[in-house]
């Protein structure tokens, strides 16, 4: 990896003149001030950092004093972590005073923070080593740790020992995996191994950081090497992958086991290009290629000619999906999505028009767009013979855009009747309506009318008659 110059990194990335600001407040008032953490990393790599965390000699009280006598407002949570917020226009900064962070009974947060007087000691407390760089307000880095050497090489390794690192935080398990996947980093070998070792303590996580990082692995660009090398790890918190791994499908239309197929199918979702950041994957097709095919194992059973059948395999994975999903606390309509996908997958309407607006507005058309890409990922996994299935999927795929363009609509109440027309007709108030419109619709999807406002009041009068 070639890093950034200091002075390309200068006319390319300059620091952003509000944390130059307070970099140079804090300066000034006698205490050393440096960016820290991913900022410096970012730079450093020629992307543009997201937020800008400030560390600093100077204690909260200091920060905060300062901060007033230079009229900024800020937000004092320093009782928390040492952490004062100056709350400027284009976006919140936080200060944190030099720390040596305290035991960790709860594997999750520290006991206590003690401040600490120097860089030395605030850069133990950090996760890995290139995250451990700090900047000066001139762009000069100071690194204690070997970070740029592990930037410049693409390692991921934790400041200090790994198992000791791990046993304080597991999430940091996950963190390492994820920056592994995001930068295209390799986990280095002894900080790896520590995460095998201590991986049993991720179950002492809370749902929401682990789904967070989880969102991280899977999008990132190297998510498929990831997960390949990590499988045991991200079993425990999806057992089912354990299952997977090395699963022969005894099928001829598949030539690798159930976890490489997966893999391979997350690696065919596009990467999309963001400027500046990392390229990632759009985070509901990347989770449900994922889970797409976890059911199969359940579902196996071999049939007397030897041949492997996973009959059910998307239901069982739909529900795998909405068990780990669920208990992870994602959003719920990510996890309607993400079932919808998983459920929907391996469903190849027969060849024509009418089946496949059926199919439309069982799955949705905006979803419908997302399940091609899975659905062409999943075929692309397959042996030579099963990949003969996409010219079914392109075909499908033109009947969908066809409809799109002469304007079809996938739900009842997008006809061109309201269910006031319906009342007017004579139709009663109250359920009856809705059945009617419902009846209306079925016939659309048969055919036997079209959308028009004409048409459908004398159908729907001919029904309430
Ligand atoms: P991102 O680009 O994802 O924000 P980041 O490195 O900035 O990456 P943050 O979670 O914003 O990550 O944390 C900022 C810095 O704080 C990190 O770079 C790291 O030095 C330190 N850090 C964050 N979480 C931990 C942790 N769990 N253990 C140790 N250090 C951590
Ligand atoms: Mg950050």
């Amino acid at each position: 990896m070639v890093l950034e110059t200091s002075e390309s990194r200068r006319d390319k990335f300059p620091i952003p003149g509000s944390v130059s600001m307070i970099l140079g407040l804090l300066g000034a008032a006698g205490h050393e001030a440096y960016i820290a953490g991913g900022a410096v990393r970012d730079m450093l790599l020629g992307l543009v950092p997201h937020d800008f965390d400030i560390s600093s000699s100077c204690s909260p009280d200091v920060t905060a004093k300062v901060l007033a006598g230079a009229g900024i407002r800020y937000l004092d949570n320093a009782s928390v972590h040492g952490t004062v917020t100056a709350i400027l226009e284009d976006g919140n900064i936080e200060i944190t005073t030099f720390r040596v962070d305290g035991k960790y009974s709860d594997l999750r947060r520290p006991d206590s923070v003690t401040f600490a007087g120097s860089i030395e000691e605030d850069v133990r407390r950090r996760d890995f080593t290139v995250n451990s760089l700090y900047m000066d307000k001139d762009g000069t880095v100071r690194d204690i740790t070997g970070g740029i050497k592990d930037l410049e090489a693409g390692l991921i390794r934790t400041v200090g020992n790994p198992e000791e690192r791990f046993g304080e935080d597991a999430l940091r398990i996950l963190r390492a995996m994820r920056f592994s996947s995001r930068f295209g980093f390799r986990i280095d070998d002894e900080t790896f191994a520590a995460m095998e070792k201590c991986a049993g303590e991720l179950k002492q996580i809370s749902a929401e950081r682990i789904a967070s990082e989880l969102t991280g692995i899977v999008c990132g660009k190297d998510a498929p090497a990831v997960i390949r090398r990590c499988w045991k790890i991200l079993s425990v918190i999806i057992p089912e992958i354990a299952v997977c791994h090395g699963f022969d499908q005894y099928s001829k239309f598949h030539d690798r086991d159930c976890l490489e197929h997966t893999l391979d199918v997350l690696g065919g979702i596009p990467l999309e290009q963001n400027e500046g950041s990392q390229p990632s994957r759009d985070p509901v097709l990347a989770t449900a290629a994922l889970f797409h095919d976890l059911g199969k194992p359940e579902c196996f059973k071999l049939d007397l000619n030897g041949t492997g059948h996973m009959k059910g395999h998307p239901e069982a994975g739909k529900r795998i999906a909405l068990r780990v999903l669920t208990g992870l606390r994602y959003p719920q309509a990510f996890v309607r999505e993400v079932c919808t996908l998983v459920e929907f997958h391996d469903i190849f309407t027969p060849n024509d028009k009418s089946a496949v607006h059926r199919f439309l507005c069982a799955c949705g058309p905006e979803l419908y767009e997302k399940l091609k890409i899975l659905q062409k990922a999943d075929i692309m996994a397959h042996s030579e013979l099963g990949k003969k299935r996409l010219a079914r999927l392109e075909y499908m795929s033109e009947l969908a855009d066809e409809l799109k363009r002469e304007g079809a609509v996938y739900q009842a109440k997008d006809l061109e009747i309201s269910g006031n027309d319906i009342i007017s007709l004579g139709c009663p108030e109250g359920p009856e309506v809705g059945n009617v419109l419902e009846m209306l619709f079925e016939k659309y999807l048969a055919g036997e009318i079209v959308n028009d406002r004409d048409e459908l009041q004398k159908t729907a009068k001919d029904i309430i008659c």
